[in-house]
């Protein structure tokens, strides 16, 4: 049975992930995320020493984004216009391929996980869906025909701009655009909006939590009349948080729709993510496997 391994880099920590498939997780290491430089050392450092242990015949990282998935490109594997301090620019997938040299799957942690959850997950058996996560932003991971879906970059639908839920005029704190779904939508998003300082000040019935639901119906509207997936999933922190969001979700995505266009019946359309938290991690394994493949 092939080895392989998985890094998962997120926003405030990294998750390390060995294993043979996504039944056999043989170990997990977390690494927080700081600077870049002490931050991939580490991971370095896990990596190798699995590597000294037994031969890996692939690595796959997830990392969060904006990066760079141009082959051809001179920054292929760096991460890009991050606002996240001092990441900017940072070499990812080239250095942690020179650290282990196997062949490496390198993509966005939500691709990696949309792809998790087609192979095991809520989406197991089918060849296209959309994986978003709201937390310290909103993310979303395509998979068309079996396969992370990239183009012009990889999809970075957490940014697109949507019609405001009517007599709510708050900027929004996307530093980009403002009152795009990850300015609205997002933790940071909410904690600015209340002035709170943790998502679980606030009680599961607290207003802001409407507008929440209506960014996401918003996003998961053009994610139907673009890509057209076969089912949605939304994971992430906030929501694990307040997991009535998805059912509402799902309800104004309906109403947007307006009949227009008729979603699956007998199951939910948008629905938790299968995988849960290992969503992420075993989606740096599955691009490990493709890399191998
Ligand atoms: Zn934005």
């Amino acid at each position: 049975m092939p080895l392989y391994a998985g890094v998962e880099l997120g926003g405030t920590k990294c998750v390390c992930t060995l294993a043979r498939g996504h039944q056999e997780i043989l170990e997990q290491i977390t690494v927080p995320t700081t600077a870049p430089d002490e931050t991939l050392a580490a991971i370095e450092r896990v990596l190798l020493e699995w590597q000294d242990n037994e031969p890996v015949d692939a690595l796959g990282i997830g990392s969060f984004g904006p990066i760079d998935l141009d082959r051809d490109s001179s920054t292929y594997g760096r991460i890009t216009t991050t606002p996240k301090p001092g990441w900017a620019g940072t070499d990812v997938a080239m250095r942690l391929r020179r650290a282990l040299s196997v062949p490496i799957g390198f993509d966005t942690d939500v691709n990696g996980a949309a792809l998790a959850e087609a192979k095991w997950g809520a989406g197991q058996g089918l060849r296209d869906l959309a994986y978003v996560t709201v937390g310290t932003g909103v993310g979303v991971g395509l998979v068309g025909d079996g396969k992370p879906v990239h183009g012009l970059g990889h999809p970075e639908a957490g940014h697109i701009r949507i019609a405001r839920m009517p007599g709510d005029n708050w900027p929004g704190s996307c530093p980009f655009h403002g009152d795009c779904v990850e300015g609205l939508a997002s933790g940071p998003a909410i904690k600015a909006r209340l002035g709170v300082e943790h998502l679980h000040d606030f009680s599961s019935d607290h207003p802001v939590l409407e507008t929440v639901a209506w960014a996401l119906a918003q996003l998961c509207h053009a994610l139907v009349c673009t890509a057209a997936p076969s089912t949605i999933l939304i994971g992430g922190g906030v929501v694990t948080g307040q997991p009535h969001l998805i059912d509402r979700t799902g309800q104004l995505l309906v109403e947007s729709l307006a009949s227009y266009i008729s979603l699956p019946a007998g199951r939910p359309y948008v629905q938790a993510p299968g995988l849960g938290v290992q969503a992420g991690p075993l989606g740096s394994i599955a691009l490990a496997m493709e890399a191998a493949a």
